[in-house]
């Protein structure tokens, strides 16, 4: 069912009105630590080495009966995220419904912090955060396994939104094993005017690499800088192959990148497919000053600091009388 567009409109303020029952998940964004992406696959995706930190930006979901699949969503980005049925939230709703055989009668409030197509996963994580609240508000009790199969289906990145913390995702990033994570480490981000799209940078990439990319592989010193919690060691290993395809579209990053490592950023990478920018720094005052440098040299739209790894999508209230279905996955 597509959610009525009359209905399906963004609230700049104040909660809809549509009964008590209500639950509101929270799910982080991530940064790829690593991100090793080898040649297309003959079904279009790239093999990928996928090395994922969740980080403390959080987009909250909030689902409440409904006659029909209704959408809402706030935020600064929020006249950016399409509030049709191809909103990853929505699709994660009627994905559940249709495996239990029910109608998707839901109403779905997206509170969005994470940029809008900014190289940290926001759809991903509403579509994870979508899930898990229907999951709980429809007290079905789907096991974590079968959650996981829909979260592939709907995106690479979904699965990993949904477990949080770090992982490592083979496959298209979605086949995930978890890691082992030594302490906290202390990020910025610098968000970007306008979005990237992966599909494009992808493209860009194979322009760039032709079929000469090699078979991804995880960097074993990486995975022991995370294990050990050693930030400086994560700083020389951080390394992202979709990072020239983006600079090449967008090639003012590279003045963003500057920017903070000039500032004491231990390391500066293009998170994902970007624009958005990624700062690691040995401590959380430095994180501060970097943020601070960011912004005084206007180098890019916002610089927030986050920590991580953060956990993934896990239930912040349940009003449902079902409270012994309150979890996290
Ligand atoms: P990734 O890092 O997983 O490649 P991204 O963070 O770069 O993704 P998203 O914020 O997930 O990008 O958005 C990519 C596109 O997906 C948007 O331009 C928008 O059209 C669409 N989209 C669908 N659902 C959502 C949603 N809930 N939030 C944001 N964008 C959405």
């Amino acid at each position: 069912m597509s959610p009525d567009p009359n209905t399906s409109t963004a609230h700049p303020g104040g909660e809809p009105d549509t009964g008590s029952a209500a639950v509101t998940v929270q799910v982080p964004a991530k940064v790829n630590v690593q991100l090793a992406v080898g040649p297309p696959r003959p079904d279009g995706f790239h093999e990928l080495a996928n090395v994922f930190l969740a980080v403390g930006l959080y987009d909250r979901v909030t689902a409440r009966p409904a006659e029909r699949l209704e959408l809402g969503c706030t935020g600064p980005d929020a006249d950016r995220v399409p509030l049709d049925g191809t909103n990853l939230a929505a699709r994660a709703a009627t994905s559940l419904a249709a495996r239990h055989g029910i109608e998707p009668a839901v109403r779905l409030d997206i509170e969005k912090d994470i940029p809008v197509a900014g190289g940290m996963a926001g759809g991903s994580a509403d579509a994870a955060g979508a899930l898990l609240a229907c999951d709980v508000l429809w007290g079905l009790q789907t096991p974590q396994e079968e959650l996981l199969e829909i979260c592939a289906e709907l995106g690479s990145d979904v699965p990993f939104s949904l477990v949080g913390g770090a992982a490592l995702g083979r496959g298209r990033g979605e086949r995930l094993s978890v890691l082992e994570v030594g302490a906290e480490f202390h990020w910025v981000f610098a968000t970007a005017e306008g979005g990237l799209s992966t599909p494009a940078v992808y493209r860009e990439f194979d322009r760039l690499t032709g079929s000469a990319a090699p078979e991804p592989q995880p960097s074993e010193a990486l995975l022991a800088a995370l294990r050990r919690g050693d930030a400086e060691q994560l700083a020389a290993c951080l390394a992202n192959d979709l990072e020239p395809a983006a600079l090449s579209l967008r090639p003012e990053l590279s003045r963003t990148l500057e920017t903070g490592r000039s500032a004491g950023a231990a390391a500066a990478l293009v998170s994902g497919s970007g624009p958005t920018c990624a700062f690691l720094a040995t401590s959380a005052q430095t994180a501060e000053d970097v943020a601070g440098a960011l912004r005084e040299a206007g180098v890019c739209r916002t610089a927030r600091t986050a920590t991580g790894p953060a956990s993934g999508a896990r239930v912040l209230h349940d009003r449902t009388d079902r409270t012994a279905t309150n979890r996290t996955p």
